[in-house]
């Protein structure tokens, strides 16, 4: 063994991985014994770094001045369970929205560095080994990138330090001398597809064309495929409200029975998605073309929506899906909180007042819910 790695290629090939599986095969009380140094899997402490628990792995990622331990906390927690995920701060500024790119400067600065340095100093608590793993480590500016190197110098005994980066280029090359250097290339498609069908349940024709997109990065496939479901939702959140005017149950159910089989989280995430389709309305309604619509590419939908109901009350509609969100949180029954909503929202986008959203029924429907 080496005592410090860098890990480098593009985003999304299995960096972090493989930095993941290195330290548990360090860990493993059973290691070497299938012959090829790898990690058994089932001993305690493979199963405490599989779920990022082993007192000895110590994994660190870059994030900006104003990030809360919460977060950076969740984002780790997400790496161990799927190191492909994308948690990086920079390319997902809120684990909640995808597709944006944050403005702000995620780095190690030279306190953090001082930080996990003092971290890679304790001897290892269970293992043979203190393993730090480094995600990112070329966003270190250059008196960060100077201290760091002490460390590399003289590495304390019993650590092993694993870099990861994308741009090994902008390191430097005295960091860069001090490690052993292991490259990782894209992923084939072949391997993306097989990988998306066996691993996360994606339909193989589907697979084969998100595989396609990705550009050789698995992590690029995930949020393909994220942003694909997205999409998808926010159709089927527009398709619920527009078939609630009908006040047909033929027509709503299987949109009720479709979104409620989502399971409560997405359920929650597309009456989220709803509340954007009524903000544009509102918007809509105030500022015309002006509007700064969050559903830009549907101003289209929007603007007939808007022409075609003058007498909608888009104020109460608003209320009663934040009502429905309230309800589903609350652990209240999915379909049925998703009927009486098309119900309330029907009247609402008929003009009639109501104060909320079972007023009209009887309370028997109230115990059940
Ligand atoms: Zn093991």
């Amino acid at each position: 063994m080496a005592q410090s790695y860098l890990f480098h290629g593009p985003d999304g090939v299995g960096k972090r991985a493989a930095a993941l599986v290195l330290a548990q095969a360090l860990l493993c009380e059973k290691k070497g014994r299938s012959g090829e140094g790898l990690a058994c899997g089932r001993c305690l402490p493979c199963t405490k770094a599989q779920r990022g628990l082993h007192p000895d792995i110590h994994v660190y990622v870059p994030y900006p001045k104003d990030a809360s331990i919460e977060d950076v906390t969740e984002r780790i927690q997400i790496l161990f369970e799927n190191p492909y995920r994308l948690v990086d701060f920079k390319r997902r500024p809120s684990l909640d929205d995808a597709g944006k790119t944050s403005s702000k400067q995620v780095i190690y600065n030279v306190e953090r560095i001082a930080e996990i340095m003092k971290d890679l100093h304790f001897v290892p608590v269970e293992g043979s080994y203190s393993v730090g793993i480094l995600v990112d480590a070329d966003r270190m500016n250059a008196p960060t990138a100077n201290k760091f190197l002490k460390m590399l110098e003289e590495p304390p005994e019993r650590t092993i330090i694993i870099l990861t980066a994308e741009r090994s280029d902008q390191m430097l090359p005295t960091i860069l001398s001090r490690c052993q250097h292991i490259r990782f290339d894209p992923l084939s498609a072949a391997d993306i597809e097989q990988t998306l069908v066996e691993r996360e349940q994606v339909q193989p024709e589907r697979a084969s064309f998100v595989a396609r997109m990705a550009d050789g990065s698995f992590t690029n496939a995930l949020e393909l495929l994220a942003n694909e479901e997205l999409a998808s939702r926010r159709e089927l959140a527009f398709e619920f409200i527009r078939q609630s005017f009908s006040k047909n149950p033929d027509r709503v159910m299987p949109f009720v029975e479709r979104i409620s089989k989502l399971g409560r989280e997405p359920v929650k995430q597309l009456l989220g998605l709803m509340l954007s389709w009524v903000r544009d309305l509102v918007l809509y309604e105030a500022a015309g073309e002006a509007a700064s619509l969050v559903n830009v590419d549907k101003t289209e939908a929007i603007r007939k929506f808007v022409a075609g109901l003058g007498d909608a009350r888009l104020d109460l509609m608003v209320g009663f899906i934040e009502e429905a969100t309230r309800l589903v949180e609350g652990n209240c029954h999915v379909a049925l909180t998703l009927l009486v909503l098309a119900d309330a929202l029907a009247d609402a986008m008929r003009g009639h007042n109501r104060a909320n959203l079972f007023e009209p029924l009887d309370s028997p429907v109230m115990a059940i819910a």
